[in-house]
């Protein structure tokens, strides 16, 4: 079975892990610090606090900014559940805006929409999580303007995108909004087994986003209620958790990160065969126009006249692995017990009703994509 999407790891990544087993902490040593170095480096961050996963970063990136209890939190339905658990997490009740049914990241115009709405209702958001789907980067700069207007703040879910561009910067960056939450998780860009990282150029959030992973507990006599009692003092001085990475993560994070460009000229080179080579079939491609800036975590098609139930499974008879992203977080039975209904967000639901996740991976040799567009074709004309 071809699979959808799969990890790289080379001897390099393995010598760096065996390396931190033989020789060094497994825990609170030195790699993890110099991960977060180099993510800051890679991303242009000023701030880097690595976690135990994307979904950990989230946790933190609401607690960071202060999200509770009588908050409201707004993302899009077309995501991993996670974009929208975050803020349950923190007590905060959520909400969602529709995709664009032409670049499947939120849409500004009912965004803009919902915000004036929310305005006269009294009922503004207290931040919006923005996921670059697929790894296609939102309208930043349009979705800043209206947030900063009504004193909204952002978060990105980039959790498909680290290694994408937005107006000549890395994702990741921070430049239009406060936080960026990365995942690591083998089937993104780049892997650490599990684990996720925190971007920002606040030195006041990067410092609760430290607190809130370590437990809340602080060795820093700045941040200490009291003198230390000695050099072994410490102080628990917020409710945090233990969402750390361990050194043996950090190793592989800092030998993957090193190829992350090699893996984003793979994926980009399967993503132009894929654009060259379907273009004559009855589905919608994703838009080329950003081939270059785009991660392709994910190469989506939608299909315009196929049943995609039928399509799926013929495409697994033939050994081909394609998925389905994202069944839209308002549908899944846990949201419709908040009061959620299908239907409430057409564009999602049209999208996860008709799309597939066709393979791209930087291993996927140029056979295996052929049979990927071949079988496409005889089933699709
Ligand atoms: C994978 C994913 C997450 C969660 O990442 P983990 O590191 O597995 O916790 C969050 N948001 C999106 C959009 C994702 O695709």
């Amino acid at each position: 079975m071809i699979p959808y999407g799969k990890h790289f790891i080379d001897q390099d990544d393995i010598d760096a892990v065996v390396d931190v087993l033989q020789n060094h902490n497994l825990t609170q040593g030195p790699k993890v610090p110099e991960f977060e170095t180099a993510l800051c480096h890679y991303t242009g961050a000023q701030f880097c606090t690595t976690v135990n996963s994307a979904t950990s970063g989230l946790h933190i990136a609401c607690l960071s900014l202060g999200i509770g209890t009588g908050d409201i939190v707004w993302t899009v339905p077309n995501s991993f559940a996670a974009s929208a658990n975050c803020a349950l997490y923190c007590g905060a009740s959520v909400d969602f805006v529709d995709i664009s049914p032409v670049t499947f990241n939120i849409c500004v115009d009912s965004l803009k929409a919902k915000v004036e709405q929310a305005k006269e209702l009294n009922c503004l958001p207290h931040t919006l999580i923005v996921v670059h789907f697929a790894g296609t980067t939102c309208d930043m700069q349009s979705i800043h303007d209206i947030c900063r207007k009504y004193g909204i703040n952002i978060v990105e879910d980039a959790a498909h995108s680290i290694g994408a561009s937005y107006r000549e910067k890395k994702v990741g960056c921070c430049e239009f909004s406060d936080m960026t939450v990365l995942s690591f998780h083998p089937v993104k860009s780049m892997t650490t087994a599990e684990g996720g990282a925190v971007l920002t150029n606040s030195a006041e959030l990067n410092q609760k986003l430290i607190l809130f992973s370590k437990h809340g507990i602080t060795r820093d006599p700045a941040l200490m209620t009291s003198p230390q009692d000695g050099p072994w003092h410490y102080q628990q001085i917020a409710l945090g958790f233990n969402y750390r990475l361990n050194d043996i993560q950090a190793a592989l994070g800092i030998s993957q990160l090193k190829k992350l460009d090699g893996f984003m000229e793979k994926r980009r080179k399967i993503a132009q065969r894929y654009f060259d080579e379907l273009a004559h079939l009855p589905l919608t491609l994703p838009s080329a126009e950003k081939l270059l800036e785009h991660s392709w975590h994910l190469f989506m098609v939608v299909l315009n006249i196929h049943d995609r139930s039928d399509v799926y499974r013929q495409l697994h008879n033939r050994g081909i692995g394609v998925n389905v992203h994202y069944i839209p977080i308002h549908t899944h039975p846990f949201y419709q017990q908040l009061g959620f209904k299908t239907g409430d967000f057409p564009h999602s639901e049209h999208f996860y009703n008709n799309a597939l996740t066709l393979p791209i991976y930087p291993s996927l040799t140029a056979s295996e994509q052929g049979k990927v567009i071949e079988s496409l074709n005889s089933i699709l004309s």
